[in-house]
C-alpha cells in the first residue's frame, strides 16, 4: 500500500503566489479527481509535485510512503514511485519512445524489462489494447505525433513503469471518444484489477470532463478555485459541475458579468 500526502502546500510561479495551502491525500487503489476552473493552479499542482524548477515551493509538504518528495529532484521523485502524465507532453527529438522506457526502467533496477526485446514484446500488447501503433515505439518521443497520440503514449508510459501514484493532467484531452474509453479503462484496470500481489495504483486525476470519471469511478472529487480546495464530495460533484458549472464556488466579484469579448477590448 502506498500514500501520498500533500499537506499545506503553497507555490508560486513567476513570482506570483498560485497554490495558497492544498491538503490531499491519495493511496493505492483510489481515485482523487481534482477540477477547477481554468487558471485555478491545477497543471500548477502537477508541476510542484513533480518538482518543474519554474514553481518555487513557498510552504508545506509532499510525502510519499513517509518520505518528503520536495527538495529532491524530479528524477528521485519518479523513481519512487510518482509519475506525471502532463497536460502538454514535451517533444524530445531524437530519443524514441523505447529507449526513454529501457532507461526509466534499468532507473528504477528493473533491467530485465528493459531489455528490447522483452520490452517490445510487453509493449505491442500494451499499445493495441490502447489503440496505439506499434511502429510509434521506434519513433522520437511525442515528435510530430498527435494531441490524441501523445496522450496514448502517455499512458503506454504509465503502463509499462507502474508507478504507485500517478498524476495525470487532462489526460482526457484532445482525445476523441472512443480513444478516451480506451485510455480510461486501462487506467482503471490499473487502479482497480492490479496484477495478483500488487497494490492498485494511485490516481490524481485533473478533467474537466465526466467522461473520464465515469470509467476511473472516483472515490472522491476535489474542486479547485484560485489556488485552494474548497469543496470535496463523491462523483456526484463531478456530475453537479458538468450540469452548472463553477459559478456557486466562485468569490461573487469573480463571476463574470460582462461578456468575454469586451474584455477582449477592455
Ligand atoms: P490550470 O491548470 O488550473 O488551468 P495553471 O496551474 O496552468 O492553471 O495556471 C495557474 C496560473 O499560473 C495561471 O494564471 C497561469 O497563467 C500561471 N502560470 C502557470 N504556469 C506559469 C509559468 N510557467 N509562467 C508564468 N505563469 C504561469
Ligand atoms: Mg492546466
Amino acid at each position: 500500500m502506498s500514500e501520498l500526502v500533500i499537506e499545506g502546500l503553497r507555490a508560486a510561479v513567476a513570482g506570483r503566489e498560485i497554490l495558497f495551502g492544498v491538503d490531499l491525500v491519495v493511496r493505492s487503489g483510489e481515485v482523487h479527481a481534482v477540477m477547477g476552473p481554468n487558471g485555478a493552479g491545477k497543471s500548477t499542482l502537477s508541476a510542484v509535485l513533480l518538482g518543474h524548477r519554474d514553481y518555487a515551493v513557498l510552504g508545506g509538504s509532499v510525502r510519499l510512503d513517509g518520505r518528503e518528495l520536495l527538495g529532491l529532484p524530479t528524477w528521485e521523485r519518479a523513481v519512487a514511485g510518482l509519475f506525471l502524465a502532463p497536460q502538454e507532453p514535451t517533444e524530445v527529438p531524437g530519443v524514441p519512445v523505447a529507449a526513454v522506457l529501457a532507461e526509466a526502467l534499468r532507473a528504477r533496477g528493473r533491467v530485465d524489462d528493459a531489455d528490447p526485446d522483452a520490452l517490445t514484446r510487453r509493449l505491442a500488447g500494451e499499445a493495441e489494447s490502447i489503440g496505439l501503433a506499434p511502429g510509434l515505439l521506434g519513433r522520437p518521443l511525442n515528435v510530430g505525433t498527435s494531441g490524441g497520440e501523445r496522450k496514448r503514449v502517455e499512458t503506454l508510459q504509465l503502463v509499462a513503469l507502474a508507478p504507485r501514484i500517478a498524476v495525470l493532467d487532462e489526460l482526457d484531452s484532445g482525445l476523441d471518444v472512443d480513444a478516451l474509453r480506451q485510455v480510461a479503462r486501462r487506467v482503471a484496470a490499473a487502479v482497480h484489477e492490479p496484477p495478483p500481489g500488487t497494490p492498485g495504483l494511485g490516481v490524481l486525476a485533473i478533467t474537466h470532463y465526466n467522461r473520464l470519471l465515469a470509467e476511473l469511478r472516483p472515490d472522491a472529487v476535489h474542486l479547485l478555485v484560485n489556488g485552494r480546495i474548497v469543496q470535496s464530495g463523491d462523483a456526484g460533484l463531478a456530475a453537479e459541475i458538468e450540469r452548472s458549472g463553477y459559478g456557486a464556488y466562485l468569490p461573487e466579484s469573480a463571476v463574470p458579468t460582462r461578456s468575454a469579448l469586451d474584455d477582449l477590448f477592455g
